[in-house]
């Protein structure tokens, strides 16, 4: 509906990016928004259908069930556990719980594409630190980075879209380095992926330290994307603050009853992370063996920095019923699916005209 608005909408949202969701084709196969492959367990599914009987009522506005149990589970006091409607709603909280306008939130780019979009809503300003050669966060620079007007600094372990860490001895050092004033939040989306031991389970500073929170999802691991709910953990002045931000009710009985099933049903959970990081090895290794530079991933998804052909890539896997995530310039993602679909993928991979 074009034309002059009745009443002027914020002047800025018309540069705001918006969130570019992974297509969904009838009949192709979705490797673009880093979903598991399978869908809910049966005790998950029965879960949410006894839940749906009550969807009359209002949901627990604290979602307290959950949260006392996530506090049993992380050993984190529930005064320092906020839910919200997805991880991506905490990110866009925190920021807007803790940033005056005008202040700055700083994260690496290429990273989560949500980061720009939640750090404009929230009237703040992003600043981008690009990552290295090898697609890892530049802590330093992201240090070097840091002026007063900083209050907030994501870093994405694994980082969303290259799958690359940062391990335990370079985030102490960072985070020992960050003036205590800022906000480090460690965006541990994939954290159910990770295999090398070497990348620190963040709920470790989250408990200890003053200055860092650590944000979590039931989305990826736990397959409950089209559910939203995640948790952020960190200390209860930042916790308080969040949850005063927090669209109430937002998240729904639905989501707090499945999120609890998938606690009782982690260990099968996690048994199918198993297998698609498996996969991810195996595809990763296909993709070398086929010529195309992979960084090493921790994460259920590969990332080829194709540069100015990651359109031509997409288009290519398109043409084969296969939808990945192009990002204009830079690369492709790829997310890992069942056997089968990875071999489509790869079979597709190794006809690009290279
Ligand atoms: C997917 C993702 C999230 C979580 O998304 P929600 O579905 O909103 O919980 C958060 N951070 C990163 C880096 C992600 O890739």
């Amino acid at each position: 509906m074009p034309g002059t608005p009745a009443v002027p909408t914020r002047a800025d949202l018309v540069s705001l990016p918006s969130y570019v969701p992974g297509r969904t084709v009838p009949g192709a196969i979705k490797l673009a928004s880093n979903e598991v492959p399978g869908g809910p367990l049966p005790s998950v599914a029965a879960a949410i259908a006894q839940a749906a009987a009550l969807v009359n009522r209002y949901p627990d506005l604290g979602a307290q069930a959950l949260v006392s149990r996530l506090s049993r589970e992380l050993d984190v006091p529930e005064q320092r556990i906020a839910v919200g409607c997805g991880s991506v709603s905490l990110c866009q909280q925190i920021v807007q719980a803790l940033c005056e306008p005008g202040e700055e939130a700083l994260f690496a780019w290429r990273s989560f594409e949500a980061y720009p979009i939640v750090t404009q809503v929230a009237n703040a300003n992003s600043v981008r630190v690009p990552l290295t050669d090898a697609h890892v966060h530049d802590l330093d620079a992201m240090l070097a980075a840091i002026t007063p007007r900083t209050k907030v600094v994501f870093v994405c372990n694994p980082n969303n879209p290259t799958g690359t860490v940062v391990r335990r001895a370079e985030l102490v050092r960072f985070l020992d380095a960050v003036p205590s004033n800022v906000l480090v939040v460690l965006d541990e989306a994939y954290h159910e992926f990770v295999t090398d031991p070497d990348v620190p389970d963040g709920m470790e500073f989250a408990r200890e330290r003053s200055n860092v929170v650590v944000v979590r999802t039931f989305s990826k691991a736990y397959g409950l994307a089209g559910l939203r709910v995640g948790y952020a953990a960190g200390p209860e002045y930042v916790v308080d603050a969040v949850r005063k931000v927090y669209v109430a009710f937002s998240v729904n009985a639905l989501a707090q009853a499945a999120a609890i099933a998938s606690l009782d049903a982690a260990g099968e959970l996690l048994e199918r992370c198993k297998e698609i990081v498996g996969e991810r090895v195996r595809v990763r290794d296909s993709l070398l063996a086929a010529g195309f530079e992979v960084p090493e991933t921790q994460a259920n998804f590969v990332w080829l920095p194709l540069g100015e052909r990651a359109l031509e890539f997409s288009e290519h896997a398109m043409d084969h019923k296969i939808v990945v995530r192009p990002f204009a310039g830079d690369g492709v993602r790829v997310t890992i699916g069942t056997p089968a679909e990875n071999d489509q993928f790869l079979e597709v991979a190794r006809s690009f005209r290279r």
